[in-house]
């Protein structure tokens, strides 16, 4: 008999197309912004995480052009062997200023960044307290450190209050993990009541700022100035490729924790510096969301205005006034539709592109109920957001789910 070790993953891509589960990637021809080409078709684009429309800024542009010309376009080697460039260190030190934190440390993604640190601060006889909503590279982040793992209820405080109570004295050293702006569902982690919670059962805390930084707080340091937690005992991490428009991660903190970091994070040891190009544009970034605090300004007023435009969809029943609540707590740029399940939201991400929006479904496994995920940015314009709610409705309506 002859055995195929290989046979099991056509079968498993049949059973993952069986519960529309199935994904492929989709080309973008043109630079990132409001509106982009998409597979030979504009589109108004609401599927971006560029929320101040930096990605496609001439000045970071010039800024990566300028770095590569001096720099290469590889840094050849990890940060602590040939890697290091005083470009890292500059936007080191203006994400430490931004956060208004002693140190910081860049890495090559926000992904690594959560991988490599919570490896680093907790192994084996530690215990890591998760909020179940958490994005895949926290969940990671937590499975390789090899600490025990529990989930609380999505911003369920009471229960991670009981679980610590349960819980904490049993093991070493802890560590609360959360988004602070949550990716898929766009709310705010209860900041305050965490910072309580760790110092009350003496826990560590990672917050993840990856949707908040450049978007919350008057000088758009995140969800810890938003919140008024500036200087807390805490730790930030986040990602220079959503708002700042480039690619990268970095943890913001102590110097004693950076340190630390730079001396176990595997991540960060064992991996390519960041190129110079992403390096230069993250950190032209930086300078340009303290110097023109108009770009959160604006973005606010479309978050506020694409708000004001559900309220006043005509026809709205009682009903539709819940539903659209239940989409949103407008606290950040990212809102989703809920809809009954994959299928569905499928058909309503592929009618909407057929009408020119792009505002993909985003299905289980990352997240655990189907939806339509909509991201605003700074750079849409008025008749953007008519055109989204006008469409939208149309669909909702014929879909029968509103
Ligand atoms: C996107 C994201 C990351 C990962 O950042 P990358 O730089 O894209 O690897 C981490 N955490 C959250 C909450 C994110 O949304």
């Amino acid at each position: 008999m002859s055995i195929n070790a290989y046979t099991w993953i056509e079968r498993s891509l049949k059973t993952i197309h069986r519960a529309d589960w199935y994904r492929s990637v989709q080309t973008v021809e043109s630079l990132p912004g409001p509106t982009i080409t998409l597979d030979g078709r504009e589109l108004i684009n609401f599927a971006s995480n560029d929320y101040l429309g930096l990605a496609g800024e001439q000045r970071l542009i010039n800024a990566a052009i300028a770095a590569t010309e001096k720099f290469g376009t590889g840094t050849t080697g990890s940060r602590l062997l040939t890697g290091h460039r005083h470009l890292h260190r500059e936007l080191e030190l203006a994400i430490a200023r931004l956060k208004q934190t002693e140190d910081a440390i860049v890495f090559s993604s926000g992904y690594l960044a959560n991988l490599g640190t919570i490896a680093a601060l907790v192994g084996r006889r530690d215990l890591i307290l998760s909020d179940r909503y958490n994005h895949s590279s926290l969940k990671n982040g937590a499975k390789v450190s090899g600490a025990t793992i529990l989930e609380y209820y999505h911003n369920d405080t009471e229960e991670l209050r009981q679980l610590l109570q349960q819980h904490r004295h049993q093991y070493r050293k802890s560590l609360i993990i959360t988004d602070s702006v949550f990716s898929m569902d766009g709310d705010l982690c209860s900041l305050p009541e965490l910072l309580e919670l760790a110092a009350e059962f003496n826990c560590m805390l990672i917050i993840d700022e990856a949707h908040a930084t450049g978007i919350l707080g008057k000088t758009g340091a995140g969800c810890v100035e938003y919140f008024g937690c500036t200087g807390q005992p805490l730790i930030q991490m986040g990602t220079l490729s959503k708002a700042l428009g480039s690619l990268g991660g970095y943890v913001a903190g102590s110097a004693t924790l950076i340190d630390y970091l730079r001396n176990r994070s595997p991540s960060w040891i064992y991996t390519t510096g960041l190129s110079p190009a992403d390096t230069a544009a993250a950190l032209e970034a930086v300078k340009i969301i303290q110097k023109e605090p108009q770009r959160r300004t604006q973005l606010w007023h479309n978050i506020n205005r694409l708000k004001q435009l559900l309220q006043e969809q005509p026809g709205k029943t009682t009903n539709t006034e819940d539903f659209i609540e239940s989409w949103s707590s407008f606290h950040s740029p990212i809102f989703c539709v809920h809809l009954p399940n994959a299928t569905t939201a499928l058909n309503v991400g592929q009618q909407l592109k057929a009408q020119g929006i792009f505002a993909p479904a985003i299905r289980p496994p990352t997240v655990s109920t189907s939806r339509i995920r909509i991201s605003l940015m700074a750079t849409h314009q008025l008749e953007h957001l008519q055109k989204l709610v006008e469409v939208l409705f149309s669909i909702l309506t014929k879909e029968e789910v509103c």
